[in-house]
């Protein structure tokens, strides 16, 4: 095995045993590759129960923002999560990997074009993709029409990182000599001396655990904000959903808030007019990039030193082919993709 200097320089490293510092689903992807490799894995958290890993709802979705483009890397990623959470949904017995259509309401006139425009073009094509007409549907309002498309999963991340913590020796600090240590403590990593460098920017998110006992829908929608079903224990879609989720780049205090709660309410009622009632209302703060990109990698100064961070609103889709990256890159030397390299941020000399 060789890793590469900051100057280029090659030497080889015995790597045997890793430290984990932080355990979100960063963490856990992680240590779930280097468990496959046969490394010994100890991990160190600090277990915040509303840590973004925990609060999220763990979807995975083709498209992104009201301009509906492709996601960045979409087919490519999506193949290696779906193979990574079924793999750990072995592990645990039941599968942590839901697959959905999903159905999305146009918020403007001018949707239909960016529409019709990328459809044309065939960057939907994958995706089975069915136009909806302006009108109600399925209690469902469409005031500009919208489309029902393919390709979109939920994966339970609280059980894909529950699962790994069971198959790795936790300790309370960090142990004395590990071949390496990889920080994997989200938006976190802004308020540490070694990676404060790094071009995080939190992002508070809120989301809502809501009962609507008039609407039954076993899709996914969404105006730019979602309302997810909940399935029962047999699988099927009942009253129990999920709203959110807020984007707020200014609040980073990770409580919960009226105003987050009054917004998600106020775009789900522009999809579905029943009565919907609030039973859980969570925040946490996402460790979010402007470039919307992952951030891993090799400290410049500090060779056992290594970071994943980064994962933003699409973590559960980039975090699986992220954590192979940064594992190829830590025990072969292999060099990291340049989107997410974290090095080229290194500004200190
Ligand atoms: C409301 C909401 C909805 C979301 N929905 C989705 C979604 O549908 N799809 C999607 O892909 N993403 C979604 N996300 C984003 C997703 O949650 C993140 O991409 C991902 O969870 C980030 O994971 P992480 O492991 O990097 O960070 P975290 O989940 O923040 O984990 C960091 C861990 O490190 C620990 N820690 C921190 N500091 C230390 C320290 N000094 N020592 C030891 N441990 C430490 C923390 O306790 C925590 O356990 C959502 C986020 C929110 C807030």
């Amino acid at each position: 095995m060789c890793q590469r200097g900051a100057a280029g320089s090659c030497w080889k490293v015995y790597v045997r045993h890793i430290h984990i510092v932080g355990f979100g689903i960063a963490g856990a992807l992680i240590a779930h590759e280097l468990l496959r490799q046969g490394l010994r894995v100890t991990i160190s958290d600090t277990f915040d129960s509303e840590s973004s890993s925990r609060v999220a709802a763990g979807m995975i979705t083709p498209i992104t923002g009201k301009r509906l483009k492709p996601t960045w890397r979409g087919p490519e990623l999506t193949s290696i999560a779906e193979r990574v959470y079924r793999e750990i949904g072995e592990q645990a017995e039941r599968s942590l990997w839901r697959d959905w259509t999903l159905r999305r309401v146009f918020r403007e006139p001018q949707m239909q074009t960016w529409f019709a425009d990328r459809h044309q073009r065939g960057e939907f094509n994958h995706l089975a993709v069915h136009e909806i007409a302006p009108g109600e549907h399925d209690g469902t309002n469409f005031p500009f029409g919208g489309f029902m498309h393919g390709g979109v999963a939920t994966v339970d991340l609280s059980s894909v990182i529950e699962t790994v913590r069971g198959r790795v020796e936790c300790l309370p600090t960090i142990p004395e000599q590990p071949d390496a240590t990889v920080w994997c403590t989200g938006y976190h990593a802004l308020y540490h001396e070694l990676w404060s460098w790094l071009p995080i920017e939190p992002s508070k998110g809120e989301i809502l655990d809501v009962q609507i006992p008039d609407l039954r829908i076993d899709h996914i929608l969404t105006n730019g904000t979602w309302i997810l079903p909940v399935p029962e224990s047999d699988g099927s879609c009942g009253a129990t959903y999920r709203i959110g989720a807020t984007h707020d780049w200014d609040d980073h205090d990770p409580r919960p808030t009226e105003v987050g709660r009054d917004y998600l309410l106020q775009q789900a009622m522009m999809m579905v007019s029943h009565n919907i009632i609030v039973t859980n209302h969570r925040a946490a703060i996402r460790p979010s990039t402007q470039f919307k990109r992952p951030l891993v990698g090799r400290h410049p100064q500090y060779a056992d030193q290594y970071v994943f961070t980064g994962l933003g609103t699409k973590g559960a889709l980039q975090g699986p082919w992220a954590a192979q990256q940064l594992v190829a890159l830590l025990l072969e030397g292999s060099p990291l993709d340049n989107d997410v390299d974290c090095a080229r941020w290194w500004t200190k000399g």
